[in-house]
């Protein structure tokens, strides 16, 4: 059995609380949300530091308003929101594909969106990864999933939150020592497996922001993972189209679980602009994601296979996003 750590464990109240026990941490610290995956990051001693943040108890982050959702909202919360549902209906198969119903009672949004990035070979107990050597994510000296790689991580993120997010043209809200500042989720990640995302250690994610237009966006999640029960995702993605008449306006596209963040192609999406949603448009976007993706090995399946799904996860949410209904798996 896994022994979780000894370590401090603070309470504050308010953003600007959390955010002083911080820097009182002097960096030697984490914010705590559910804690489904920090905490198995501290029993594998991937995290090892001394002070734990929690963010459970501070007020504004634990409630909707409008289409502002507080970055405490357990999954389950936002599940259990039939008013958000209907605005946002893409969010129904996000989340019924999200982890465990259990896991979704205790995980919340902002720790959803800073979820850590995942290889096969880092996450493994610390003995194993001692028998097989460190990695770059572990100071050891070189990737050992691309060969060669002494300055760059390539575990993969595989968060389902963000993308849906990235279609609909979501921001999110930190606050830190220097005040306050939005993000447009399509900027907020940084492509590097340990760096991750432009937040700073100490700042707190509040909220995750939608925009008034939001909803004239038709939008779709597809995710192709080993196991449904829980596993996660293997390769995804999160389509949104702005119709003008049966025309598109706009088109939308992240591709996730391909890298270690969710990767926004606009330019890839850009060439469709003004092109009717018909059958031989979804098959050459499909085709155009799954030349402009390219996955390492640092799931358990292999990167080819992962390249060619991500192709056929976009042709499934186009036609869910045309004929209204859920395509069934294997179509
Ligand atoms: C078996 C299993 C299966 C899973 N399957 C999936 C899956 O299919 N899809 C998927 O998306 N996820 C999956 N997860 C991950 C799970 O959904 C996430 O762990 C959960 O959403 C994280 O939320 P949390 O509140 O527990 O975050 P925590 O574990 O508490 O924190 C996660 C990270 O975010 C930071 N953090 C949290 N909140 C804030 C904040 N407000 N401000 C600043 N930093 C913050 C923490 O410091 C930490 O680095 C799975 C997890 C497990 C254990
Ligand atoms: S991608 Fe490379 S550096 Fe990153 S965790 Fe995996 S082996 Fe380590």
């Amino acid at each position: 059995m896994l022994i979780l750590p000894e370590f401090a464990l603070l309470r504050p109240k308010t953003v600007a609380e959390a955010v002083a026990a911080a820097r009182g941490a002097q960096g030697r610290f984490d914010y705590l949300a559910g804690g489904t995956d920090l905490l198995c990051n501290y029993k594998w001693g991937i995290n090892t530091n001394p002070t734990v943040i929690s963010l459970r108890h501070v007020a504004e982050m634990n409630r909707r308003d409008g289409n502002r959702l507080g970055g405490g909202l357990t999954l389950a919360q936002i599940e259990r929101d039939a008013d958000f549902l209907e605005a946002f209906p893409a969010f129904r198969g996000v989340l019924r594909h999200l982890a465990s119903p259990l896991i979704r009672e205790t995980g919340t949004l902002a720790g959803n969106i800073l979820l850590d990035t995942r290889c096969i070979w880092l996450n493994q107990t610390e003995f194993a990864r001692k028998a097989l050597g460190n990695c770059l994510k572990a100071d050891g000296p070189e990737c050992r999933v691309v060969k060669g790689s002494l300055d760059r991580c390539y575990a993969n993120y595989s968060g389902d939150m963000a993308p849906a997010f990235m279609v609909l043209g979501a921001s999110v809200r930190l606050a830190g020592p220097d005040g306050e500042r939005s993000v447009p989720m399509t900027s907020f990640f940084e492509i590097d497996g340990i760096r991750r995302n432009v937040k700073t250690r100490e700042e707190v994610l509040v909220s995750v922001d939608l925009p008034s237009d939001a909803r004239d966006v038709r939008a779709s999640y597809q995710k192709f993972r080993v196991r449904d029960a829980w596993d996660f995702a293997e390769v995804a993605v999160a389509v949104g189209v702005r119709f003008d008449g049966d025309r598109i306006a706009e088109l939308r596209l992240v591709g996730n679980a391909v890298a270690s963040i969710p990767v926004w192609l606009p330019d890839v999406a850009a060439t469709f602009t003004g092109r009717t949603l018909d059958d031989a448009t979804i098959d050459a976007i499909g085709d155009a994601v799954t030349a402009a993706v390219s996955p390492v090995r640092a799931t358990w399946l292999p990167p080819s296979y992962r390249k060619q799904m991500a192709g056929v996860m976009v042709r499934r949410a186009l036609r869910e996003i045309r004929d209204g209904a859920a395509v069934p798996v294997g179509a």
